[in-house]
């Protein structure tokens, strides 16, 4: 490839290209070559100002887009490509279609209507002519003489007398030099050259405008051509040859200015050879700092907790019934864990109702039975109040003692109940994350388990974990200090099962919980059938109303639910409020009508569950807060209160509450007058799916990654070319590749290419994740 358009407009920039250089590399005990190959090459790492064309001032704005070196400017890729080597005849182009057109400007106006000032500009190919439409284009007055060529993109559509027009598109003058600056008439002709008769690359414009594509294509091309030619490859070459990877240069020369031949579809969709070794690539090494942190933590020292014939039975005794194939199946991957010398950490997925509570009960009757504590801790407090009950009906009945420890009790109960922990009478230990922030001190602490995971974010996850690796303050786990016993536990990290009620996709699960092993519920418990669903218009009301009440002397129970959404806590719990009191005064007068909310207090809150499980309140009225975990299988209708305004996981896991029994069960989200295309679309993925996977691929796809977890502030990786949603399979096979790697060196991976790709990943955690140290 011709690397360099010569060596005499390289003297200009040497010097920059030099320090460049010097700075990236810091093997300065050879200055005098650095000094030969650096008048040629540029360096992924090299500042983005060394390149020509990028001053101090441009490299400020780049900056501010995230652009700092060669790497990152090679990383902005083109958001989309235009074939202007065979672009379309106007005669060719459809209605409703975005459409790329080369042609020739005509003639073009300025028509002031009422309202606005609309640009018009006339296009032609030949004899045919095409309509072009800005509105409040003013400032497009002067823009255009006839006889420039011009690139349009935008979408095609059809006008009042049935003749086809191009809304608001985008264009390029084709050979606009102005455009192009200082340059001279030969590179004039080179740039404008690269505008036409060849796939283009689009690149967003930034600097408010300033950078345009054009400007990009230039600067990026020229980059290009002064990029180091042997960069090296930091991926093993086995891993290459197992997924046809080009290699790195060939992947930005590709991904920029693609061949002639190129799929025009593959490029759209991000499906070229080129695009798919740089999505792989940053996939990989994510993949491979995540399959070091599970190695790492495999090879702590854990419990060997037994599990002998005693502590079977233990475990068989509590069962109120019996357990579905897929919770045995669990439970003895778990038991697994728990009997290797290495803690364990893993991730239990099921979706609601699937029973993973009795599971994580099993779990701890082995831990107790071995004579260590188990912390349960659950995202809210009704949820632990809701553990607790059952706890109490199921273990204290065995014999265990269960203690229940939340922000909410009195001081002094609080201190009691500190003491039994710390004394380690207490041997389940059932609360919020509370636990850990305020620094529970535990005798023996042997088993966490965390419920409802999805609520706590995967931040806090990583803390959590971190915590409990840490683990002085959770466990008590204390230095042994001179003079003291050193207590079993000492060195032992306590094993943590993380469940979640959220079904992740499972290859989302293997990026983000990469580090956790994975365990799925994938059966319900027998006898379910499942929800009907409805989406209902609120002036039904009254026939939901009627509903609900027929339900009632069925001898069943209902929720009415009703948003509160955080922003607006105060006013919306007033509508609550404002509804319970309707409910019970107006529609319901001869029923029991409870509240439940999260300002109530602990007691108050432990009085109406109390009382909604008994039967004793027979419609509940409550906000979110029973979103998780609240089992109360007598109940069987739950009205939604705009639901269109809640997101679908939430609904999904809001009709959890319901098809718990044997008896059918309904769910009825009202919804308002005016409901947005997003919100129909969630009712409407309510109404035909009662999978929860499903769900949560549909509701992915809706709010994109960054917000379905709910991570969007809190630093998970975010990804510059792969998307996880599109990039699955390649997230799959980075995954497979990473512990592939890690398990060498072996006949087809050596020690040093191991050695490269771990370098290599380190630097990149190091600086675009952050979040947790590797190796
Ligand atoms: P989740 O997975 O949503 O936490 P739970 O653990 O709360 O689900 O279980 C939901 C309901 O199913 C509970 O009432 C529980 O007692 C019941 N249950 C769980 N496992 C079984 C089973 N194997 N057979 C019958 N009922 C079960
Ligand atoms: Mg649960």
């Amino acid at each position: 490839m011709n690397c360099n358009p010569g060596i005499q407009r390289l003297k200009a920039d040497s010097f920059y290209v030099l320090s460049a250089c010097l700075k990236a590399c810091p093997d300065t005990n050879r200055p005098v070559r650095i000094l030969l190959t650096s008048l040629k090459m540029l360096e992924p790492s090299t500042p983005v100002q060394y390149v020509k064309g990028i001053g101090p001032r441009l490299a400020e704005v780049l900056a501010a887009k995230g652009i700092a070196t060669v790497d990152d400017l090679l990383h902005y890729l083109p958001f989309r490509y235009e074939d202007r080597l065979n672009p379309r005849s106007v005669a060719e182009l459809r209605a409703g279609e975005m459409a790329t057109v080369i042609a020739e400007v005509r003639n073009s106006g300025l028509f002031r209507t009422r309202r606005m000032p609309i640009f018009q500009l006339t296009v032609g190919q030949g004899r045919t002519k095409l309509k072009c439409i800005w509105f409040n284009a003013a400032y497009l007055q002067d823009r255009f003489q006839a006889g420039q060529m011009l690139a349009l993109y935008g979408k095609v559509e059809e006008d009042r007398d049935g003749q086809l027009q191009i809304m608001q598109p985008q264009f390029e003058i084709l050979g606009d030099i102005n455009e192009e600056g200082g340059a001279d008439e030969a590179e004039k002709k080179a740039a404008a050259s690269l505008e036409i008769g060849r796939i283009v690359p689009i690149y967003e414009s930034t600097g408010q405008g300033k950078l345009t594509p054009r400007w990009f294509r230039r600067i990026i091309r020229w980059t290009l051509e002064n990029l180091n030619p042997n960069l090296p490859d930091p991926i093993p070459a086995a891993v290459r040859v197992h997924l046809s990877l080009v290699s790195p240069r060939e992947a930005w020369w590709k991904v920029h200015w693609p061949d002639a031949g190129e799929s025009f579809s593959d490029l759209q969709s991000s499906r070229t050879a080129a695009h798919i070794r740089l999505i792989f690539d940053e996939l990989f090494f994510i993949e491979l700092g995540l399959e070091l942190k599970r190695r790492e933590q495999k090879a702590q020292t854990g419990i060997t907790f037994r599990l002998d014939g005693g502590v079977r039975e233990a475990i068989k005794k509590i069962l109120p019934f019996h357990p579905t194939a897929a919770q045995k199946q669990v439970l003895k991957e778990i038991a697994t864990d728990m009997q290797t010398p290495c803690p364990m950490r893993r991730l239990l997925q099921g979706d609601v109702g699937s029973g993973k509570t009795i599971v994580a009960f099993q779990a701890a009757i082995i831990a107790i039975e071995n004579g260590y504590q188990v912390a349960l801790m659950a995202p809210t407090e009704i949820l632990a109040q809701q553990h607790y009950f059952s706890a109490r009906q199921i273990l204290e009945r065995a014999g265990y003692r269960i203690v229940l420890l939340t922000g909410s009790l009195e001081q002094d109960r609080k201190r009691d109940v500190r003491r039994h922990i710390a004394q380690g009478n207490a041997q389940l230990v059932i609360g919020t994350h509370a636990l850990i922030q305020d620094r529970v001190e535990f005798e023996n602490l042997g088993l966490v388990v965390v419920d409802e995971q999805h609520r706590f974010g995967v931040m806090q996850r990583l803390k959590l974990m971190k915590k409990t690796e840490d683990a002085r303050v959770v466990t008590g786990l204390r230095p042994v200090l001179p003079g003291e016993d050193a207590r079993r536990s000492t060195d032992c990290e306590p094993d943590v099962l993380v469940m979640t009620a959220t079904p992740i996709p499972r290859t989302l699960a293997l990026t983000l919980y990469g580090d956790l092993d994975v365990s799925v519920l994938d059966e319900l418990p027998p006898g379910r059938t499942p929800v009907v669903t409805r989406s209902v218009p609120d002036e039904r009301a009254p026939e939901v109303w009627d509903f609900v009440r027929k339900q009632i002397s069925a001898g069943h129970q209902a929720y009415v639910v009703y948003p509160v959404i955080e922003e607006n806590e105060e006013r919306e719990l007033k509508a609550a409020q404002q509804m319970h009191r309707q409910l019970r005064e107006k529609i319901f007068p001869n029923l029991h009508v409870g509240l439940l909310h999260g300002r109530l207090d602990g007691d108050e809150k432990e009085r109406v569950m109390r009382e909604f499980q008994q039967g004793k309140i027979e419609i509940l009225v409550a906000t979110t807060v029973i979103e998780v975990g609240v089992d109360v299988p007598n109940a069987t209708v739950m009205v939604i209160e705009h639901a269109d305004r809640f997101g679908l996981a939430q609904l999904h896991q809001l009709r959890g509450r319901i098809g718990r029994g044997a008896a059918k069960s309904y769910c009825v989200l009202m919804r308002g007058a005016k409901v947005s295309e997003e919100g129909e679309r969630r009712l409407d993925a309510m109404v035909r799916s009662n999978d929860g996977f499903q769900i949560a691929e549909l509701d992915l796809e809706l709010r994109g990654p960054g917000e379905f977890f709910g991570t969007k502030q809190a630093g998970i990786p975010s990804f510059r070319v792969a998307n996880i949603i599109r990039d699955r399979q390649l997230l799959e096979a980075a995954k497979r590749e990473a512990a592939f790697v890690i398990s060498g060196p072996n006949a087809e991976i050596s020690k040093e290419e191991i050695d490269r790709a771990l370098r290599e990943m380190r630097s990149r955690w190091a600086l675009s994740y952050g979040l947790v140290e590797v190796g």
